[in-house]
């Protein structure tokens, strides 16, 4: 072919709109069309006169045809003129495509070639996908089970071996019921076979069984395959064993619903159950019952003994009380030494009773733990459905109520719940909260009851003695106020107010020259603890008062903080300067053993065996053997409740040193009891 016959052969390629396009020999691009501008993406003047290489997709296609000239001449002549190439477009991309060489001749020669592109996409992606989906199958960390129409598995992949323990050969040819675990009911299977048949793709959770026997959870999707006429050839299964999230989830459930110490279902937990057990309860019209129980000086054992020895305590009580009930009832730990019984199906109410009685037995004989035998009782509240209340919270907090006045009542033991004791909560509720507004608006007093000498007549000392100037009803007296403050730990706060206002009256006394005797102020048991002493020197230098100025009164009740530890405190209190009372004796314990070892300055005789002198021979007994005891231990004693001058000489003959009662004066506010002393009023002692 002359350049001439050449030339025109590429003009007339650069119109064709088949890629198609020309070479020399030596595969140097001559001719170049539309068509092939447009699979290429070069024009004619970009690839025209390139080497028809640069098309390629990698040097390894040189192989392939259309490379330098031997390859395609070869080709030619083996008479194989289509083949299938990769090329590679301007963009990057790479595509197959079927690639017809034709040869120029002229005459006898070959002067150019001639090649046309036919783009193949489909056919390379679709085998290409297939291979890349058998490795997907292959590499899965999810088991892929392929059944045929008759449900014989006919492959499974390794992640299927991994989790099933079931090699290939082992599966293929059974039915997916070599997985069966037997746990799902006909209902759930027929759902599971249904999806497999053909019905809707269904994914969920089945309980599998492997090969070792072991059941194990998988999240599961199962579908079917088709061929061209609709026909289902294949059903498949893709799992994955979630046992470990599974767990995991139940670690997290038992962390979040159970007591770590004890492994009883908490205070979530209970609520979802007995939740759950009145909504059966209302359909069945049964009855149910909540048994709170709390045990008696848990405080002091974990105090004395020790944390561990504590909490060994609580595991082993935990144990007895859950020995003692049926497996259907809840046992749950819902705080520090508190349990709830929750009986989800009584008869009737008087058979929670029974129950209750038979805790208490359970945990009546000692606990070993270490060296310690330890004895501990409880109290137990109960509310019952539907008779006390509906729902879950009204309960608890019913067998609440009556726990709480179980406890008032005494040690050891139960009682139901009643629309009167809910009375008094709330009252108590209200008191409280009236009680610390009364703080806050400075509501409280303190009167001032003097404490006169039987040797002279002189007032020697004082009592400061709380009242509340509630705005509605008047002076309030101690009495009915001072239990709910000790009961709700309000008396802390009050407490801590009476000692700094009676060292600010002292202080206030001293400033306006008043030569007053000391004052004592009473102490509740609860305020009774290792600060006291700190907060008490706090005070006392705040308001630069002396301690022998101020007096502690304390009663035996708070020995139930144990001697061992009440002691100590009252030995710095003591030490410090302060003189110690002991109030109302005669009352609680009045243990000989126990009066030595206080450091007591003062016996005070209660008034309920003043009352009784000189008229009631026990009465003066028992005072008698008082003032003879104080007398031995070198204590002063006091006389409190004095109300006749009969009394007054009863006991001023059996050697007491103090009296204190209305008979001199009631207890009065600062600025009266202030003048009393200046007066230096001889108070009833002689007409
Ligand atoms: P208490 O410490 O034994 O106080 C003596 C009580 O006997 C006072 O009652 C007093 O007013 C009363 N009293 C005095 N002389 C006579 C008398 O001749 N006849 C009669 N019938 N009663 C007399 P009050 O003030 O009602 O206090 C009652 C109790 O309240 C006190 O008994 C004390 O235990 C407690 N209390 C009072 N103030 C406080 C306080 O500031 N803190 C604490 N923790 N308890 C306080
Ligand atoms: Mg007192
Ligand atoms: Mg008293």
């Amino acid at each position: 072919m002359s350049d001439d016959t050449a030339q025109r052969c590429c003009r007339i390629l650069e119109h064709l709109r088949e890629p198609v396009i020309a070479l020399d020999l030596a595969g140097f691009l001559t001719g170049w069309s539309k068509g092939a501008q447009a699979l290429f993406g070069y024009t004619a003047e970009e690839a025209i006169g390139r080497h028809v290489l640069f098309l390629n997709a990698d040097e390894r296609d040189e192989r392939d045809g259309g490379g330098r000239g031997a390859p395609a001449g070869d080709m030619l002549e083996a008479g194989s003129p289509a083949l299938e190439v990769t090329r590679r477009k301007k963009s990057g991309e790479v595509f197959r495509a079927v690639l017809s060489l034709s040869a120029i001749h002229d005459g006898d020669r070959t002067v150019a070639l001639l090649a046309q592109f036919s783009e193949v996409p489909e056919r390379f992606e679709a085998e290409e996908k297939l291979r890349l989906h058998a490795r997907i199958i292959e590499d899965s960390d999810q088991g892929i089970l392929i059944a045929d129409a008759g449900e014989r598995i006919v492959s499974v992949n390794p992640a299927f071996t991994r989790i099933t323990g079931y090699a290939a050969e082992e599966a293929v040819g059974q039915t997916p019921d070599l997985l069966r675990s037997g746990v799902h009911d006909a209902d759930f299977r027929a759902r599971v076979h249904a999806a497999m048949r053909g019905g809707a793709p269904w994914h969920g959770e089945i309980v599998g069984k492997r090969k070792n026997g072991e059941l194990f959870p998988q999240s599961v999707s199962i579908g079917v395959a088709r061929d061209e006429a609709g026909r289902i050839t294949h059903s498949f299964s893709i799992f994955s064993d979630i046992s470990v999230l599974r767990e995991t989830e139940e670690r997290m459930r038992r962390l979040v619903n159970c007591d770590s110490l004890t492994g009883l279902p908490n205070r979530t937990l209970l609520n979802q159950l007995v939740g759950q057990a009145l909504i059966a309860a209302r359909r069945t019209n049964d009855h149910g019952a909540l048994l709170a129980i709390d045990l008696n000086r848990f405080a002091a054992i974990n105090d004395s003994l020790g944390h561990e020895v504590g909490d060994e305590l609580l595991r082993q009580v935990g144990q007895r009380l859950r020995e003692t009930l049926r497996d259907e009832d809840v046992l749950a730990r819902t705080g520090g030494d508190e349990f709830v019984v929750a009986l989800l199906d009584i008869g009737q109410r008087e058979h929670s009773g029974i129950v209750a009685q038979n805790l208490l037995a359970a945990i009546q004989p000692p606990f070993v733990i270490e060296t310690h035998a330890l004895h501990v009782s409880a109290n137990i509240g109960i509310s019952v459905y539907p008779d006390d209340a509906l729902d879950t919270a009204s309960l608890l907090r019913f067998a609440d109520v009556a726990l709480k006045r179980a406890q008032e009542v005494g040690a050891g033991g139960y009682l139901f719940y009643s629309p009167e004791m809910n009375r008094r909560a709330k009252e108590r509720w209200r008191v409280e909260g009236e009680l610390r507004h009364a703080l806050v608006a400075r509501e409280l007093r303190l009167y001032y009851q003097p404490k006169v000498s039987l040797r002279n007549g002189r007032i020697v000392g004082s009592e400061a003695l709380i009242r509340w100037l509630h705005p509605e009803r008047g002076l309030v007296p101690p009495g009915s106020f001072i239990p709910i403050a000790e009961e709700t730990g309000v008396i802390l706060d009050m407490g801590n107010w009476v000692i700094e206002e009676a060292c600010r009256q002292i202080r206030a006394w001293i400033n306006s020259g008043a030569a007053m005797p000391p004052v004592a102020v009473n102490l509740s048991a609860r305020q009774f603890d290792g600060q006291l002493p700190e907060r008490v020197r706090a005070t006392l230098e705040r308001y630069g008062v002396s301690p022998d100025r101020l007096k502690l009164e304390i009663t035996e009740s708070l020995l139930v903080r144990g001697p061992e530890k009440v002691i100590p405190i009252m030995n710095e209190l003591v030490a410090m300067g302060l003189g110690l009372s002991l109030d109302d004796f005669g009352t609680g314990y009045s243990s000989l053993a126990y009066l030595k070892k206080f450091p007591i300055t003062t016996l005070k005789i209660d008034r309920a065996f003043v009352i009784g002198v000189p008229g009631e021979e026990n009465d003066c007994a028992i005072a008698r053997a008082i003032v003879t005891m104080g007398q031995q231990l070198r204590q002063e004693i006091v006389a409190e409740g004095v109300e006749t001058s009969a009394q007054m000489t009863f006991l001023r003959d059996l050697g007491c040193d103090q009296l204190q009662g209305y008979l001199f004066s009631p207890p009065v506010p600062a600025a009266e009891f202030e003048s009393m002393v200046r007066e230096k009023r001889r108070l009833g002692l002689d007409p």
